[in-house]
């Protein structure tokens, strides 16, 4: 059977999952919990990484040698870049890109990753169909499959937003995926970031975010569980 390596930043993104875990055993490493059991009939190893692209390959990394998923999808919440994306919507990766990750003052495309040479990572397309397929179950919400845009900063002006939408084609930013699509991109792991929509990466994301991060958490909860029926009916 496979084993399904589900990654969130803040402890409002997993504690639902991990509360539903049975034969649970939990390890922290570099001050990261793990904790790895059964969930929906899977095994699955899930983690609560912390805030940033640091912690978020850190915990990647740390995932992918100790418990050697088959996959790993990154859960959690995001500011939209797009204004067909409203709270609580979804964005499923197609492919991420880190937009704080710029040499273009040498000449280097802004976001051109190093040795690999390109500046969005791909996520498996079949991962990304089952992803989206889970996501019917979700009521009255825009399912949007796309680029998601990753860096160390809360975006919060409609200077930065349009920066990032402008430059990397992005529907959503956050602060972990694209580390984590890194990761497993150079480890040879499947991965797909998925993303409700808790603030509008404006003026007033920061007062949005408080507000939604619930509303939005609760959507991506239900679509994981859903994939993780779908994974142990096949
Ligand atoms: N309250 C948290 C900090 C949250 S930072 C704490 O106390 O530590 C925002 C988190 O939500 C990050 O994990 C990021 O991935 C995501 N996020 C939501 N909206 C965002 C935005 N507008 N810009 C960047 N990240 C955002």
């Amino acid at each position: 059977m496979k084993r399904i390596g589900i990654i969130g930043a803040m402890d409002i993104e997993v504690k639902e999952l991990i509360s539903s875990m049975v034969d649970i055993k939990k390890e922290t490493i570099s001050s990261i919990d793990f904790y790895e059991g059964k969930l929906e009939g899977n095994n699955v190893v899930v983690a609560e990484c912390g805030i940033g692209k640091v912690y978020a390959a850190v915990c990647a990394q740390t995932m992918i040698l100790k418990y050697e998923p088959d996959l790993v999808i990154n859960t959690g919440v995001a500011g939209s870049l797009s204004i067909d994306l409203d709270i609580a919507d979804i964005v499923i990766s197609d492919g991420v890109v880190q937009h704080d990750y710029d040499a273009s003052p040498i000449g280097i495309p802004a976001g051109m990753i190093s040795e690999i040479n390109l500046i969005k990572l791909p996520c498996n397309e079949e991962l990304v169909k089952k992803l989206v397929k889970a996501a019917e179950i979700l009521k009255e919400t825009n399912i949007a499959v796309g680029t998601i845009a990753s860096g160390d900063q809360f975006i919060c002006s409609k200077e930065k937003k349009d920066y990032i939408a402008n430059t990397f084609d992005a529907l959503c930013t956050e602060m972990e995926g694209a580390a984590i699509g890194h990761v497993c991109y150079i480890n040879n792991v499947d991965f797909c970031i998925i993303r409700a929509i808790s603030d509008r990466a404006d003026g007033a994301a920061h007062m949005d975010f408080d507000t939604f991060v619930e509303i939005a958490v609760e959507k991506t909860i239900m679509l994981v569980n859903n994939f993780l029926k779908q994974e142990s009916a096949l």
